[in-house]
């Protein structure tokens, strides 16, 4: 029996094009998604576009053009680059589909009919930005605090979700399963939004259509349209065939929801208590990573600051890109985004340590043994070292991605491109090729090597999705991916074939010599 794995992007709001905010969750989805697929698991990797409400409407009008074929163009630019840059998901779900649509109005309904949404006027301070009314805890200077704007003062009646009735259920089984939002930190703050004292109030899910045509209509009220965080979230069971597609409880069961800490509230509060509302199981977890700062603001879709996927891809290689992204940030906490921090570690990790590696030990193959990886001899202590982090590292990789500690999971997998290294300088196989008496210790040498690589390319896939088949590739073993079982085949000694044919590798990370954009200092 298979194992399943249901794994989210937050659907983009298209009302900017793929900035670093939005790069960084789908790199992270992607090494997820790519990790669990490597372990065998029926993964399936869900992201796509949210395309309704007043800003799109707004945008649209600016533009000259319908709300579809404005969203048309935005989501097309998200799916386009997130092709080029070469994401792995399997479904890329857009919320204007039909399909959406009924499965928006069958929840709605089914919510209805249980009591739990009620037609009340109401008056408020309403952000455009986050289309939705503001509390007083949202607002600084009287300025929405996410969008540094001022709130207007709205009066409606609409229909109101009764969040409040689920609010001791939802504390109860935030405390019955500690890990259900994490890191830590975010579950405090969710249980901080719950507190009797909090403020939290029944969510608003309506606009009336004379204000708001851009929307689902709601199944019981044709004079309104559903409002846009209750249309966005019911995405993840859309994307999985909600109700009845086969699978369709196997995966939800396992959902694995990966978000920026600015849409904590609606994930971690609204939505599991539209789920119980609906008659369905919250999700596995929420997994909450932190914002990317840039000349200390906070790079978000509002405020303009964009470092774009796709010209950081021009520029360094868009796995040298990936890999200071899932290197620099701790899971959970902010990050300081830099160009000369980027090549900093591309040129010290990927160029130096990995490159090296790589390209001295396929060098070496092709001068002391004719191209192919050797038959290896009597091993010892030297190599004993080498195998045993190989297996160390595949098993606390497997630990800390499923955790959530990527970060750390690729310094795992540097532990072995060091160990490796240092296992060549030990070893010295330059001075050993030149006694011919020392040929079989020569060929362990360069075996220990090759099969390092060759662990170290299956654990880096995930990671570095563009790289690693090179690396196989050049050790002459591209079909160890195909059938890879992780962590298992990671930490299986021995596995890499003798005889294979290698080839001299070209250097995979060139040294990055200054940001191309740098004032020259001397
Ligand atoms: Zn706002």
């Amino acid at each position: 029996m298979s194992q399943f794995f249901y794994v989210t992007t937050p659907i983009f709001y298209v009302n900017a094009e793929p900035h670093i905010g939005h790069t960084y969750t789908s790199v992270v989805t992607d090494t997820i998604a790519r990790y669990h697929r490597l372990a065998g698991e029926q993964t399936f990797y869900l992201t796509g576009t949210d395309e309704h409400g007043d800003k799109i409407a707004e945008a649209a009008t600016a533009n000259k053009m319908t709300p579809l074929e404005f969203a048309d163009r935005i989501s097309g630019i998200f799916r386009s680059t997130w092709d080029e840059v070469g994401f792995s998901y399997d479904r890329f779900i857009r919320t204007t589909e039909r399909k959406h649509q009924r499965t928006v109005q069958d929840i709605l309904q089914k919510v209805y009919d249980a009591g739990d949404i009620e037609f009340r006027e109401y008056e408020g301070s309403y952000c455009v930005g986050c289309e939705r009314f503001l509390t007083d805890r949202d607002l600084v200077n009287g300025l929405c605090r996410d969008h540094e704007r001022a709130p207007e003062l709205r009066r409606e009646a609409n229909y109101f979700f009764r969040l409040t009735k689920y609010r001791a259920w939802l504390v109860q089984h935030i405390q019955d399963n500690p890990d259900f939002i994490r890191p830590e930190r975010y579950k405090n703050e969710v249980l901080g939004m719950l507190r009797e004292d909090s403020g939290l109030d029944d969510l608003c899910i309506s606009r009336p259509k004379e204000r708001l045509h851009w929307g689902i209509p709601l199944p019981f009220d044709e004079n309104y349209v559903c409002y846009v965080w209750f249309d966005a979230l019911i995405n993840y069971l859309t994307g999985i065939g909600y109700p009845d597609a086969p699978h369709f409880d196997d995966y939800w069961r396992t959902a694995e929801h990966m978000i920026g800490k600015d849409i904590l509230k609606p994930h971690g509060v609204f939505w599991p208590m539209m789920l119980k509302a609906a008659g369905l199981e919250p999700y596995q977890h929420l997994n909450v990573h932190g914002f990317w700062n840039l000349a200390d603001r906070k790079i978000s879709k509002s405020l303009g600051n964009m470092i774009s996927p796709l010209a950081m891809k021009q520029k360094y290689g868009f796995d040298a890109f990936r890999y200071f992204l899932l290197r620099e940030m701790s899971f959970g906490l902010d990050a300081a985004f830099s160009e000369e921090a980027l090549i900093a570690r591309v040129n010290a990790d990927l160029a130096n340590n990995l490159g090296n590696l790589v390209n001295r030990t396929l060098n070496m193959v092709a001068r002391y043994t004719d191209g192919k990886v050797p038959q290896p001899d009597t091993t010892g202590e030297p190599e004993d070292r080498v195998s045993d982090t190989a297996a160390r590292v595949a098993n606390a990789v497997d630990a800390q991605i499923r955790n959530l500690e990527v970060h750390r999971a690729l310094a795992s997998i540097f532990d072995l491109v060091n160990e490796t290294n240092r296992y060549l300088e030990t070893r010295a196989p330059w001075t050993v090729a030149k006694d011919p008496a020392r040929e079989a210790e020569l060929r362990t040498i360069l075996y220990t090597a090759c099969e390092a690589l060759r662990v170290i390319a299956l654990l880096l896939e995930p990671f570095l999705p563009a790289t690693a088949p090179a690396i196989l590739e050049d050790l002459g073993y591209p079909e160890a991916l195909l059938h890879a079982q992780l962590p298992q085949d990671a930490m299986r000694w021995g596995q890499l074939p003798v005889g294979l044919k290698t080839k001299k590798g070209t250097p995979l990370f060139p040294r990055i010599e200054a940001a191309p954009d740098d004032s020259a200092e001397g």
